[in-house]
């Protein structure tokens, strides 16, 4: 054991909470260690966590392959293109997406030695007084000491008891980024955003992708008018997504995977070549605490924090994937900034109401704020607007006319509460929606700008409009 090591803050994870945490301390000029055990698949420590190695950089580049090659196969024959027999190498396709996984995973080393982040590659666990020991990937251990700790362990895929990962046939996230080939029939159970996502990617490639999903609801979380155009258009996609379907068995045999599910009509059975087991994740907090640490974990297995993301012991903070709120990681970063600025005796804040979420499907599903469901469950009066890509005249020349922007807004002052939006780079539409809205502003202000034509985002402005029922390109 080699002597303590001190610091003024030591964060333990090193995804997209954990590394943004650290960078901002050490900008700050606080003298900074960060702990992550996660080895990339060469073997060898990859910083970045879940997002860059596994999560959400992987699947965008495996999402773009997919559009592309769909695309080339469905899409440019309406643009006078044509192609002889298309192909899709898979390998070259897996080859991109780790060329950019190891990008952006090298890039973190590298901006942790701009800024003077020291980096330990191997396990973190929090002992009481703010000591952390690490079990390094050599075997060794080191204890470093800090006046201020930062959890940011992140998450872990939820596993399913009857539908063991086995790296193959059953898979999560990992998996299913890293088929050899595209699988001929595809199960995925759980159809939230990974699933849906990692769905598409396969299903766009000719996968027949089966969705099973046990909630009777289509996307309970969207707005239910952004939910019932996304689940048209990936119908008409061949997307089968089965709602109020329970899976409760899954077996390997020679032909595939057979699995059991129970909906409306009963017992019924599926064989699919793979299984992409996609139902949640969970805070990964297993050998993360020593006895005595004081640090509290709920049932859902989340460390317990107040809006400050303090974990209520002194220096012992936590943000990300780890504790409540959604598991997004932009939601993290900004947690990790707060903190950090925190600690340096600044103000800092997330406001988790105007956190965006987005969904990269094609047609993309983003929002921001309430839904039309929980105002009216909250009982708070309001108005809605919305307008459709199809009169929309830059979406209509892009040959992507599907979906629609919401606007919903306080009946009594106009204040944006929510945007919602199903349709071509939503992605990025809606974050007129989060400025608007952290600028406590009304539909009226949305209303009185002057957005560029033609653009996607006139298609917000005429939303807002809509409020007050005046957009100009639709009857009101
Ligand atoms: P993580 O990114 O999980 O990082 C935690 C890190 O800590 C890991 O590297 C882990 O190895 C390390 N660690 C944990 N415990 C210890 C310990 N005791 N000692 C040392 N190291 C430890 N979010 C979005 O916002 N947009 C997306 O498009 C998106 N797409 C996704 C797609 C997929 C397939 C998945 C799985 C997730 C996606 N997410 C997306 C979610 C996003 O990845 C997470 O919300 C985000 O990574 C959380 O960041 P974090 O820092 O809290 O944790
Ligand atoms: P998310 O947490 O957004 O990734 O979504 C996971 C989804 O998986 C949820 O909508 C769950 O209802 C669904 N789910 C969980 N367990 C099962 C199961 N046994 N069969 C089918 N769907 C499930």
């Amino acid at each position: 054991m080699s002597e303590q090591q001190n610091f003024d803050v030591v964060v333990i994870g090193a995804g997209p909470g954990g590394y943004v945490a650290a960078i901002r301390a050490a900008q700050l000029g606080l003298k900074t260690a960060c702990i992550d055990a996660a080895l990339g698949k060469d073997g060898k420590p990859a910083l970045g966590g879940t997002c860059l190695r596994v999560g959400c950089i992987p699947s965008k580049a495996l999402l773009d392959s997919s559009r592309q090659f769909h695309n080339l196969t469905h899409m440019f024959a309406d643009h006078g293109i044509s192609a002889e027999k298309p192909k899709m190498d898979v390998g070259v396709m897996v080859g991109r997406k780790d060329k950019i996984v190891n990008q952006f995973t090298g890039g973190i080393t590298m901006l942790f030695k701009a800024n003077k982040v020291t980096p330990f590659h191997g396990f973190g666990t929090l002992h009481a007084g703010n000591v952390v020991k690490v079990k390094q990937h050599d075997g060794s251990e080191v204890e470093l000491k800090a006046a201020n700790v930062i959890i940011a362990a992140g998450s872990d895929s939820i596993e399913l008891p009857f539908a063991k990962f086995d790296g193959d046939k059953i898979v999560d996230n990992v998996g299913a980024l890293d088929f050899t080939e595209v699988p001929k029939r595809l199960g995925v159970i759980g159809a939230g955003v990974i699933g849906l996502e990692l769905g598409s990617v396969w299903k766009r490639l000719g996968s027949e992708v089966t969705i099973l999903e046990a909630l009777p609801g289509f996307l309970a979380a969207a707005d239910a008018d952004i939910s019932k155009v996304a689940a048209r258009e990936f119908k008409k996609q061949g997307l089968d997504i089965k709602l109020g379907a329970k899976v409760s068995k899954a077996e390997i045999k020679k032909d595939g995977v057979h699995l059991t599910y129970t909906d409306a009509k009963g017992e019924q059975s599926l064989v699919v070549d793979k299984l992409l087991v996609a139902v949640g994740r969970r805070a990964a907090t297993k050998g993360l605490l020593a006895d005595g640490t004081g640090v509290k974990v709920n049932e859902r297995g989340q460390i317990e924090v107040d809006e400050h993301c303090h974990t209520g012991v002194d220096g012992v903070w936590a943000v990300g994937d780890c504790v409540r709120g959604p598991m997004l990681a932009h939601k993290a970063s900004e947690e990790g900034i707060a903190v950090a600025e925190l600690i340096a005796g600044l103000p800092g804040h997330v406001n988790l109401d105007t956190v965006p979420w987005v969904i990269y499907t094609e047609p993309e599903i983003a929002w921001v704020g309430k839904t039309e469901e929980q105002c009216k469950s909250e009982g708070i009066p309001y108005k809605t607007g919305s307008f459709p890509f199809a009169a929309n005249g830059r979406a209509v020349a892009m040959n992507e006319p599907a979906g629609l922007v919401k606007v919903i807004a306080h009946a009594e002052t106009d204040r944006v509460l929510g945007v919602h939006l199903c349709g071509p780079n939503v992605s990025e539409l809606v974050h007129s929606g989060v400025i608007t809205m952290e600028f406590k502003g009304a539909a009226d202000d949305l209303a009185r700008i002057c957005f560029a034509h033609p653009a996607l985002s006139e298609v917000v402005h005429e939303a807002a409009m809509a409020v007050d029922k005046r957009a100009i390109h639709k009857a009101n």
